[in-house]
């Protein structure tokens, strides 16, 4: 070999690809392949981009010191155990490069969030995937894949691509059966959209638990995935781990003032809130009606079944002819589903409709 090698487990890392946001020879596309708030950002959120222009020169407050504050209170929740990333997708990486290496084990969830295995193989670890029972997390069989050498189980809850939870309780018996040094990092990317009385988003167990992170995103409901805005809550040393390892000004200016405002704007959440509980349900009683096998999902977003790999891949084209584009999830293990973003009411009924011919013709 010549030339400079990377570390062991980097070269087995397939890079991680978005969701597609055009169709050749189409125009307009109605993009439902990543999960994006459908209503966008905050008209507030946006002004204060707008107004951040003025000041580009200067360089963001390191500390997201203001955005800390404001996430606090919005939540109810101590600043100094908040750390802001450029997306939770930069502290999910950073909590694995801190936690986890070479010859320790990552576990998750068999249809978790594809970014858990990457971030493991970066660091030399390996990847365990616990087999899911009914497209949901199965606590127990997380259980028994715990070994001496597992270091970090990552959960999202409510997990992409299947929409599933898993409750307060079972969360709780998770966390109880993981030694205490094992670092439990529960992702909450769509909790703003969970309306469960069972359900919690990791702010109890996070808050009290020494080995318990969770991390949450501005790129769902609050419709800023193109600034890169995340944060995560934790115990003090952990959050000084990742205060050490991180990029000193990780989050830049325009996302740290528009994700305030987008914070304040209460009635834009709400109606982003609004439109998926209204649009949610009624795309999965007609997709169900169409015989598809529409997942139960809690998420801004539906697992749709298909049957078969060919008819998943027959759907997706003829939705992209329609200038529609959801999501293959090959890459789960689910390549007879499709992953479809909730979008406006113009939207989801222009999913229906191409999604009844589908069947109507095949
Ligand atoms: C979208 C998503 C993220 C990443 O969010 P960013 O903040 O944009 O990096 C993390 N976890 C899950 C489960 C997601 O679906």
């Amino acid at each position: 070999m010549t030339g400079p090698q990377p570390r062991p487990g980097i070269m087995s890392i397939a890079p991680y690809v978005g969701g597609k946001d055009t169709v050749e020879g189409k125009a307009t596309v109605m993009k439902l392949s990543s999960n994006e708030g459908a209503l966008g950002p905050s008209p507030k959120a946006m002004a204060a981009y707008t107004k951040a222009a003025s000041e580009l020169h200067r360089y963001p407050d390191g500390g997201s010191e203001k955005l800390r504050a404001a996430i606090g209170r919005h939540y109810g929740l101590d600043p100094a155990r908040i750390v802001c990333g450029a997306g939770s997708d930069e502290l999910l990486n950073l909590l694995v490069r801190a936690y986890c290496g070479q010859g320790d084990e990552l576990l998750y969830s068999a249809h978790g969030f594809l970014m858990y295995p990457l971030n493991a193989k970066g660091v030399g670890a390996t990847p365990v995937a616990a087999p899911e029972t009914d497209y949901r997390t199965d606590v127990d069989a997380m259980l028994a894949k715990v070994s001496d050498k597992t270091k970090v189980v990552c959960l999202a809850n409510p997990n992409n691509p299947t929409g599933s939870y898993i409750t307060k309780d079972e969360v709780r018996r998770l966390h109880d059966g993981l030694p205490r040094h094992v670092l439990l990092v529960i992702d909450a990317a769509y909790a703003e959209y969970v309306s469960r009385n069972d359900y919690e988003a990791g702010v109890e167990l996070a808050g009290k638990a020494e080995n318990v992170v969770m991390c949450r995103t501005f790129s769902k409901i609050y419709g800023l995935g193109g600034l890169r805005l995340g944060w995560m809550y934790g115990p003090a040393a952990v959050v000084d781990v990742i205060n050490r390892l991180r990029q000193p000004f990780n989050v830049n200016s325009a996302a740290q003032a528009a994700g305030i405002a987008a914070l304040a704007d209460v009635a834009h959440a709400d109606a982003s809130r609004t439109n998926n509980d209204i649009w949610l349900p009624w795309l999965s009683a007609e997709l169900a009606r169409l015989g598809l096998q529409p997942r139960p999902s809690v998420g801004n977003f539906l697992l749709v079944g298909f049957g078969a790999q060919a008819r998943a891949e027959a759907a997706n084209a003829h939705m992209m002819q329609d200038g529609l584009i959801p999501r293959m999830v090959h890459a789960y293990g689910l390549g007879d589903h499709l992953r479809i973003t909730i979008g406006t009411e113009a939207e989801v009924k222009a999913v229906r409709d191409s999604l009844a011919r589908f069947v109507a013709a095949t």
